[in-house]
């Protein structure tokens, strides 16, 4: 009789599907970057975290991704406050 582990089996699934947890890596915290700043000024801390799940966890035990997070939200607020600039078409 065999008696298929469930843990390997999601581990296997997870591997096929990609991430579909809360967990991301740098490189997927990278590309969601601009949108969660987007949404991080745009509205509260709690869409944020859940247009980007997982995004909010990476950040608090990423300190390299979370100093990334910080410069590109005062760069983008920055630009917010003075329209006109940097958005020549
Ligand atoms: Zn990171």
């Amino acid at each position: 009789m065999t008696n298929p582990t469930p843990d390997r089996l999601t581990d296997l699934l997870g591997g096929l599907l990609g991430p579909a947890g809360p967990e991301l890596t740098c490189e997927e915290c990278f590309e969601h970057l601009d949108r969660y700043v987007e949404v991080e000024l745009s509205g509260a801390d709690a869409d944020a975290d859940a247009a980007v799940p997982g995004m909010h966890a990476h950040l608090d035990g990423c300190p390299a991704c979370a100093e990334d997070h910080d410069s590109l939200r005062a760069l983008v607020g920055s630009e917010r406050q003075s329209p006109g600039r940097g958005r020549s078409a």
